[in-house]
């Protein structure tokens, strides 16, 4: 069995080579090239000897080219890409790169599938089959790191919003970050990260004691606790107000801002009232709501309500001085929401 070096600290990748005979300085070369560089071909690493390349191959593989893409599509406007990525062990996930003006910036899948069972959402239609590793959340920036390295750029942000929940999966979610922070790979800030949960108060609370300055981002939805239950059963074990105060203590202790993800749904949360109720809840908190028009997951049933529905809710927002923005439609024509891609891949191949 090969061992895989992709998302070792240089120290344990130090360990690794010199007990398969190669010398201790070969290891921060090798590391320059897979994390500065995003080269992860040995046989493309220059500085090392022929015979040192023959030993690596042999022994080692990285991660990302063990992945393979068995899907891609990217948006008309050629802003926004999504890779289904097929995992070494067969099991499949979503990633999405967007070219924003302020750099690139890549949306992570933390599980494949997801545990949560939102109404709306495709991630969860057949529930959660594991947890991603540290290493596989990384080799998502890292095969986009490879892409754009022939422009000279590097992702400068990651969001934790793809499939899964994070904060069901922390140590593995802390741990790639941390790993993207550090100066000789990515030296990615903490502030350019962010943390998307639907509401594990534990997660916050640990999420806290961190004491990074990670942006954290909860996906509320519905301020009307009946409502929230049937849209996210999480709502049963961690009801929304709650999840709110939590929000607001990780803010006050790291002072950044908490987003709050509101997705319109059709006739279910755009009415008028939706929007006042929303204003109640976040008033004088150092908070905003990102309105994400609902992606319709045919499975589902949910609409996305009109333009003017839309507009509205914002307006009601803006009145009670709530800063609100609505999501930019970057990926509408490439089944961008989380799962989309994956459960119609799924589809397909049951098919065949
Ligand atoms: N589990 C985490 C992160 C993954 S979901 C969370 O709940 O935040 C990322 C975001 O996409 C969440 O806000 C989620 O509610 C939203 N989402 C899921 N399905 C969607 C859909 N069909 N249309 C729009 N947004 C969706």
């Amino acid at each position: 069995m090969k061992i895989d070096i992709f998302g070792l600290t240089i120290e344990e990748l130090q360990e690794v080579l010199v007990s398969k005979g190669l010398k201790k300085f070969r290891a921060k070369q090798i590391f320059q090239w897979l994390y500065q560089k995003s080269v992860f071909d040995f046989s493309a690493m220059h500085n090392l000897s022929k015979a040192d390349i023959a030993i690596l191959e042999e022994n080692f593989t990285v991660l990302p080219r063990e992945i393979t893409i068995l899907r891609e599509q990217n948006s008309s406007d050629g802003l926004t890409s999504k890779l289904l990525l097929g995992l070494p062990d067969g099991n499949s996930v979503e990633t999405v790169l967007m070219h924003h003006d302020y750099g690139y910036s890549v949306c992570v899948s933390s599980q494949v599938g997801c545990d949560m069972r939102c109404a709306f959402c495709a991630s969860g239609l057949k529930g959660a089959v594991r947890n991603l590793s540290a290493a596989e959340i990384i080799a998502q920036v890292y095969l986009f790191n490879e892409r754009i390295r022939e422009h000279k750029q590097m992702v400068s942000r990651v969001v934790v919003m793809g499939s899964g929940e994070p904060m069901l999966n922390f140590d593995a979610v802390l741990g790639a970050l941390d790993f993207l922070h550090r100066e000789d790979t990515c030296f990615m800030s903490y502030r350019n990260m962010t943390i998307s949960t639907c509401g594990i108060i534990p997660g916050i609370n640990r999420l806290a004691e961190q004491g990074k300055p990670i942006n954290l981002a909860v996906s509320l939805h519905a301020v009307r606790n009946d409502l929230r239950t049937s849209l996210m059963p999480v709502n049963k074990g961690f009801p929304f107000v709650d999840v709110i105060a939590a929000a607001e203590a990780y803010s006050e202790a790291g002072g950044r801002q908490v987003t709050y993800e509101y997705i319109l749904l059709k006739d279910k949360n755009d009415s008028v009232q939706d929007a006042e109720l929303l204003s109640n809840y976040l008033r004088y908190k150092h908070a905003s709501v990102n309105l994400i028009p609902a992606n319709p997951v045919p499975e589902q049933g949910f609409e996305r309500p009109s333009k003017a529905a839309i507009e509205r809710f914002v307006k009601v927002l803006t009145k009670n001085r709530i800063n609100a923005t609505v999501r930019k439609e970057m990926g509408k024509d490439i089944d961008a929401a989380c799962g989309q891609l994956r459960a119609k891949f799924a589809k397909e191949q049951e098919k065949k």
